[in-house]
């Protein structure tokens, strides 16, 4: 079988996206399952739809487009800012997109008006994560605009966190979502269908019994495809966390002189303290390399250590020697890793479609937090 690969649990991928959605159902949020990870993978985004999710959510047209040539008919929202150069499309393949620019709506409107259609639009709010957003006290005017223009309608707002600060949202940052809903609609007389509270970071909050307020969406990748809180890492209880997996083949083994820490001079190098472990005596050599992943993402079977890697290398330290030329090697990856390798040319998507044979690993210790409901 040709490496390097992914394979991919749909299965995994299905019962996964069924039990968070099952639990923010109690709680009276719907979930939008967002694909950009796995760059709008069709099969992929079915198995979140099989899995209830409400409609898609896509950072790129270009992932859209594969959606939609794919037979894909549900929802699919935009949610990066489209590009003033992009509008035509955006209107044409979603339904919704996310905005902050009033250029960019009046531009979208211009674009449905030409096109016969009414655009959908979230309004993106500022509430600390200092990525995307309308700082709140411009809301009001900004949704006021958006409503008086033909060719669009508001649909809702939204807020996004722990992107770029890493820092989860608080029960008072979703209250104020909320304020800020109810203040809008009271000022614009127009009803928010939409409140979108954020991405998997919003997981602790949403399932720890504060009050949801008009929270009615999430926007959930990470935490369907990877079974992990972003922000912590950790396991959420009863979710599976390898439903990818990396496979890449060893090309060289053997042993090679030790370096000296000191002669590194790859200062990230340096500080990672990349060099192999005592007992960690064989090398081994995969055809992976930066270009095909983030390697510091990849979780290191046991027995074995990162040494490091360049564009095409993967360097590992082994006191496991029984890998051989030829043989392949397996790998959980984070978040920036499966982003990288599903967008990489030479690493190809493996579907698997059977059941998973283990059982769903009882969440014990970190992941209990988010099993509770
Ligand atoms: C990426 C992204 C998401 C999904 O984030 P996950 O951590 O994968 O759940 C949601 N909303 C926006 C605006 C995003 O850019």
């Amino acid at each position: 079988m040709s490496t390097p690969r992914i394979e991919v649990h749909l299965s995994k991928i299905r019962h996964n996206a069924k039990t968070v959605i099952g639990r923010l159902r109690t709680r009276g949020i719907s979930v939008t399952g967002v694909t950009k990870a796995v760059c709008g993978h069709p099969t992929i985004a079915r198995a979140m739809l099989d899995g209830g999710a409400v409609g898609l959510a896509e950072a790129r047209l270009s992932n859209v487009r594969k959606l939609r040539n794919a037979g894909m008919t549900c929802p699919i929202t935009l949610i990066r800012t489209p590009t003033l150069s992009q509008v035509d499309q955006v209107v044409q393949y979603c339904e919704t997109s996310y905005n902050t620019e009033i250029l960019v709506i009046t531009a979208l409107a211009a674009a449905a008006i030409r096109k016969d259609c009414i655009h959908g639009i979230i309004l993106m709010v500022e509430m600390g994560d200092l990525r995307e957003g309308i700082m709140p006290k411009d809301l009001d005017s900004i949704a006021q605009q958006v409503v008086d223009m033909p060719g669009v309608a508001l649909k809702g707002i939204g807020a996004n966190f722990a992107c770029l600060s890493g820092i989860s949202p608080n029960a008072a940052d979703m209250d104020a979502l909320s304020v800020l809903a109810n203040d809008t609609e009271g000022q614009c007389g127009s009803f928010l269908q939409t409140v979108s509270g954020g991405n998997s970071a919003n997981l602790p909050w949403a399932l720890g019994g504060h009050p949801v307020g008009r929270i009615n969406d999430l926007r959930l990748g990470e935490a369907i495809l990877l079974g992990v809180d972003p922000v912590s890492g950790d396991q959420i209880g009863g979710m599976y966390t390898d439903a990818f997996t990396l496979v890449a083949e060893v090309i060289e083994t053997g042993s090679k002189p030790a370096t000296h820490p000191q002669s590194i001079c790859d200062p990230v190098f340096k500080k990672l303290h990349l060099v192999p472990k005592s007992g960690q005596s064989t090398q081994l050599i995969l055809a992976i390399g930066q270009q095909d992943t983030d390697v510091f993402g990849l979780s290191m079977p046991p027995r074995n250590g990162l040494i490091g890697a360049t564009s095409d290398h993967l360097v590992i330290g082994t006191s496991h020697s029984t890998q051989s030329v030829g043989s392949e090697m397996r790998f959980q990856m984070n978040y920036s890793a499966l982003m990288k390798a599903m967008s990489a040319p030479d690493v190809k998507t493996r579907l698997l479609h059977r059941s998973p044979s283990r059982h769903v690993r009882v969440s014990q210790g970190p992941g209990n937090h988010l099993a509770s409901i």
